[in-house]
């Protein structure tokens, strides 16, 4: 099944609360006969768009093909939550790769925060970029390791993060689900779509051409790679492969690694009472293995993600899977009417981090952000770009990271991963 056409129209943004309020543009023409390029790119989400921009103005000349539209994959349909560091905790990576390289790890992380800002502020992209994410928990012993999670990033880090007690906790959330929780200024949340779009937008002002609607169904490598779709060919000395869960058969070595899983978020219709549900215009997620996350939209709608569906296919009623979750925490919106109600696909791996590859001498490839690649993918591309141009020491210590094929091949792994899913959220509710 191709991830890329299975649960949406062709050329068409999901009906989402982001597409309803961004300022989308005239369709891009799909590629035309044959072009030459430095560097082709395939792929317009934020791995595609921020390597595009970064190389366009290093002066390559860039292409990019894209099988939809810009920003019509994860990146314009995520919970917008930009986080701190990697996917995994600090402790778990140290265990992982030793202190040196978690620290290591964890500065790259907040240099793509850090990234993300300074893209949105040199390029004016009006996505609605706030600080504030918080980590809370439904169990008490879950809000001591959260305490004891600060605790460490103090300690070995240097790293402040706001410790709150249930009534703490409560003060910026007052969700009756929650026992506290710690919370961090550093990262913070935005408007996935209008970044996305942005980020295209920047990236053709230094000069990348982008193609829409021209989906690559084959590549050919050598000195020059070649990369085909039903329109038009691109010749290029470089070759970046930012597909992400929509890769589908084009690297069978990405295939294995990479596993694509839907997600499903919800707008509901602006609040009354927005300060019942979030005090603060800050982003939260819990701690559920099926994550919740939440924040507050600018005209004060619940922005709601969570619900957990396996198999390709989306659920028939996304509102009713979501409003599930979204009632455990908030209770009083039960009834609360739901205007908007999307899914979309992401990328996990095994080791929840993400798989940068150097696939041929001039291919490279990034994706397997496992829900963390707002910032993350955004500096995989600038990674990618530098490595292009002979600086390969960031691409090269996330190429570095532990990575194995999911068991089972791609047939087997998403009944292997629907068992393990519905052991954990099994789990969740049983609060074992
Ligand atoms: C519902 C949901 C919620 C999420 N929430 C968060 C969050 O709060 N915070 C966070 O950090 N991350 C979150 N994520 C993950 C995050 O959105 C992704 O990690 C990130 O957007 C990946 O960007 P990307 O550019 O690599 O991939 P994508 O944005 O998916 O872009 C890939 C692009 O490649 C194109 N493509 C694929 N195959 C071809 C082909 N053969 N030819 C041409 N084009 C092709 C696709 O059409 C698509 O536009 C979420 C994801 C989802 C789905």
């Amino acid at each position: 099944m191709n991830l890329l056409y299975a649960n949406d129209r062709p050329g068409t943004y999901p009906d989402s609360w982001y597409a309803a309020t961004s300022d989308i543009g005239p369709v891009r023409a799909p590629l035309p006969g044959t072009v030459q390029a430095d560097v082709c790119v395939v792929g317009a989400g934020y791995t595609g768009m921020s390597a595009a921009l970064h190389l366009a103005q290093a002066g390559r000349r860039v292409v990019v093909v894209e099988a939809q539209r810009v920003g019509f994959g994860a990146s314009g349909r995520n919970g917008g939550q930009l986080g701190a560091g990697q996917r995994v905790e600090q402790p778990d990576l140290e265990q992982m790769v030793g202190h040196d390289r978690a620290r290591v790890l964890w500065d790259m992380g907040r240099a793509a925060v850090a990234l993300v800002k300074a893209l949105v502020a040199e390029h004016a992209i009006d996505c609605h970029l706030k600080p504030g994410l918080a980590w809370t928990a439904e169990h008490s012993s879950d809000v001591d390791d959260l305490h004891r999670y600060a605790e460490h990033m103090a300690r070995h880090y240097d790293y402040p993060l706001e410790v709150l007690d249930a009534a703490g906790f409560a003060r910026f959330c007052p969700s009756p689900a929650y026992k506290g929780g710690i919370l961090d200024w550093e990262p913070g949340h935005l408007h996935p779509l209008r970044y996305a779009l942005g980020l295209a937008r920047a990236a053709e002002a230094a000069g990348a051409v982008i193609y829409e609607g021209s989906a690559v169904h084959d590549i050919s490598e050598g000195a020059k790679v070649t990369v085909r779709t039903d329109g038009g060919v691109v010749e290029a000395d470089h070759l970046i492969l930012a597909c992400n869960g929509y890769l589908g058969g084009l690297s069978g070595q990405v295939a294995a690694r990479v596993m694509p899983i839907n997600n499903f978020v919800v707008a509901t219709a602006p609040l009354d009472d927005p300060d019942q549900v979030l005090a603060q215009d800050i982003a939260v997620s819990d701690g559920r293995f099926v994550v919740n996350y939440f924040r507050l939209s600018h005209d004060k709608r619940l922005l709601f993600g969570g619900g957990e569906s396996y198999g390709y296919r989306f659920p028939r009623d996304i509102a009713a899977k979501v409003r599930k979750p979204m009632t455990e925490i908030f209770p009083h919106l039960a009834d609360v009417p739901i205007d908007y109600a999307w899914g979309g696909t992401l990328a996990i791996t095994m080791k929840r981090l993400p798989y940068l590859v150097r696939l041929a001498p001039n291919v490279l490839s990034a994706s397997g952000y496992s829900g963390h690649g707002v910032g993350t993918a955004t500096q995989a591309g600038q990674l990618m770009a530098r490595a292009i141009q002979g600086d390969g020491d960031g691409f090269d210590t996330m190429a570095a990271l532990p990575t194995i094929p999911f068991p089972g091949g791609t047939a087997m792994r998403t009944p292997l991963l629907a068992l393990a899913m519905t052991w954990y959220s099994m789990r969740d509710r049983l609060g074992l």
